[in-house]
């Protein structure tokens, strides 16, 4: 996979045995601040390749440049050996991370070292530019096992939606009831817009073009560089989907969780986003058989031996459920949905939802007003305001 890739960009001379941290850096006195994360899965490196082939050429503009530009490269142990992890799945720890930020970790995990490493230049970034008064954004750039064309996955916040709706690709919503611990809820957590951007299959040549155009783009509506019209339509134009994949918004609504990937087994020529049917053969796990639970458009299917998200099923969002959602996001109505049935208020912005009471679309109420909702058990929902 490493060679494959290294033939998209001959001219580049990379060393992924000792690749830096800081792929690369502009540190502008004014104007907002960019951060890039490339490289968080190791196996994932068309991110790296755009990274470096863009900073080339933004080191001869450096003087036109309005704003700051940092790329960060993430597991850098994994990608000297081209797998996606070592030890954990750095897009997944984060969580535990804020939990205890120390290193006081016992686990033994190759990972801990790349987050730490990680997280302490964040923080750097974040206080540099928040003393001066700054904006800061971060974009995470990865690529599927599946093949794909490329899409924008984010945690449902209004500045989140307003980043990812720039770009003519599918949104998907919501990505973190289901996978917890990402850099992307981190970042947010820490009150700064995160999108990701996954690119295509991972060793598809088409995905570090899209990379190069999602950046060239994101520099521009971040307004750090102009460009011309016409050249925001090349890029546009790179980015454009399959006409069966329009570029709205979706939500996840199933999620199939696998404990050994090595013993779940994907049927083959599953594209993301193809339609799907409830009850169709999707794959085998421990040699059973693992049927669609319901009808959508699967995403992300698990096609590398390594992971813990086997498939996603998606539903396509109306724009008008996105702007009814955006208008009650702050409403009044948030201090009167203790009053539904089965509902308890925990603390401002936190319920729980008994769903032996509350049966009908409380997940869908709660998504509406900006809820994060996730699975306590099988009777119990938790919902947290964004
Ligand atoms: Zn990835």
């Amino acid at each position: 996979m490493k060679a494959e890739l290294m033939q998209y960009s001959p001219e580049l001379d990379i060393e992924l045995d000792n690749i830096e941290r800081i792929l690369w850096r502009h540190e502008a006195e004014e104007g907002p601040a960019l951060v890039v994360f490339a490289g968080i899965h190791g196996n994932e490196l068309a991110g790296i390749y755009a990274c470096k082939k863009i900073s080339y050429t933004l080191s001869k503009m450096k003087d036109r440049l309005m704003g700051s530009v940092y790329m960060i490269s993430g597991n850098r142990q994994a990608i000297k050996k081209g797998v996606r992890y070592l030890d954990r799945d750095l897009n997944r720890i984060w969580g535990e991370l804020s939990e205890q930020p120390d290193d006081s970790r016992t686990d033994g995990a190759t990972e801990w070292s790349e987050a730490y490493d990680i997280f302490q230049l964040v923080n750097a970034i974040i206080d540099k530019h928040q003393k001066l008064g700054q904006s800061i954004k971060f974009i995470d750039l990865h690529t599927t096992s599946a093949e794909s064309c490329a899409f924008i996955p984010f945690n449902d916040t209004l500045e989140n939606r307003r980043s990812a709706a720039l770009f003519p690709v599918p949104q998907i919503l919501g990505i973190e009831e289901s996978i917890h611990g990402t850099l992307l809820s981190f970042i947010n957590d820490l009150g700064y817009p995160a999108i990701g951007f996954e690119a295509g299959g991972h060793t598809d040549p088409q995905a570090e073009e899209r990379m190069e155009a999602f950046l060239w783009l994101y520099l521009h509506f971040a307004q750090i560089i102009n460009l011309r019209l016409e050249e925001m339509h090349r890029y546009e134009s790179v980015l454009e989907t399959i006409p069966e994949v329009p570029d709205q918004y979706y939500e996840i609504t199933y999620h199939h969780f696998v404990d050994d990937a090595r013993k779940f087994i994907m049927k083959k020529g599953y594209r993301n986003f193809d339609v799907i049917k409830e009850g169709e053969l999707l794959a085998y796990e421990n040699k059973e058989p693992v049927y669609a639970p319901s009808s959508g458009l699967i995403f992300m299917p698990l096609y590398q031996q390594k992971g813990n998200d086997g498939f996603f099923i998606l539903k396509g969002r109306s724009p008008f459920w996105l702007e009814m959602s955006s208008i009650f996001r702050d409403s009044m109505v948030n201090n009167y949905l203790h009053l539904l049935p089965g509902v308890k208020r925990i603390s401002p912005g936190s319920f729980t939802v008994d769903l032996t009471i509350a049966r009908f679309f409380v997940k869908e109420i709660f998504h509406l007003l900006g809820y994060r909702v996730i699975r306590k058990n099988v009777h119990t929902l938790n919902c947290f305001k964004r």
